[in-house]
């Protein structure tokens, strides 16, 4: 499984609808001071369930929508999709191709979707769940996060390890069942 492509539109200084493609092994993204290379990264994040609007450099949600220049007025909402390559199956759907759409509107709306389908986030939060990406995986590591990792706590670096081994998934039903 690889991600193929994503889609932004109305994501922070991505106005315009931008696509970008990712080829199969090693993508850097280059370019000047503020061009909009993190904004790519926190677009990722924010698709796979990222709830913190700090974590994405912002005060509040709303700041992931593009907030106008002086030749162009705000936008209404903010929407990404991540375009995955499952013809490994890896991903637990029977199709090749799987996009995971996350929007936001100014009016505080929110929707998350699945091959454009209508889903919770907690059904795209749990297909990802042990394939190593998701909001708490190691497949995106921020700038401090390798220092956190050698100073956490024990059981919180075991966390780590059991996402690497593909534990979490019965964790997390097993918590759910002790619940009810
Ligand atoms: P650097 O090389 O300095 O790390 P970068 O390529 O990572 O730069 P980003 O931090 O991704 O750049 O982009 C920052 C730009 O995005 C800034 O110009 C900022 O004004 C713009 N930006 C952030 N949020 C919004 C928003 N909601 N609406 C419009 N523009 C935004
Ligand atoms: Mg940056």
């Amino acid at each position: 499984m690889h991600l193929k492509r994503i889609e932004m539109v109305g994501f922070k200084s991505f106005a315009d609808k931008t696509s970008i493609d990712f080829d199969a092994g090693f993508t850097a993204i280059v370019g000047p001071n503020g061009s909009g290379k993190s904004n790519i990264t926190e677009a990722i994040k924010w698709v796979l369930g990222e709830q913190s609007a700090k974590s994405l450099r912002g005060r509040k949600m709303d700041d992931v929508i593009f907030a106008g220049a002086s030749n162009r007025k705000k936008a209404h909402y903010a929407q990404v999709s991540l375009i995955f390559d499952n013809t490994d199956r890896l991903l637990n759907m029977d199709v090749d191709e799987v996009a995971m759409t996350r929007r936001y509107t100014r009016s505080g709306e929110s929707t998350y979707m699945i091959n454009q389908k209508n889903c919770r986030l907690k059904d795209m939060t749990e297909l990802m769940m042990d394939t190593g990406i998701g909001r708490d995986s190691f497949s995106i590591i921020s700038q401090g996060q390798v220092e956190a990792i050698f100073t956490q706590k024990a059981e919180d670096r075991r966390g780590i390890f059991e996402e690497a081994a593909g534990v979490m998934k019965y964790k997390n039903r097993k918590k759910e069942a002790e619940k009810k």
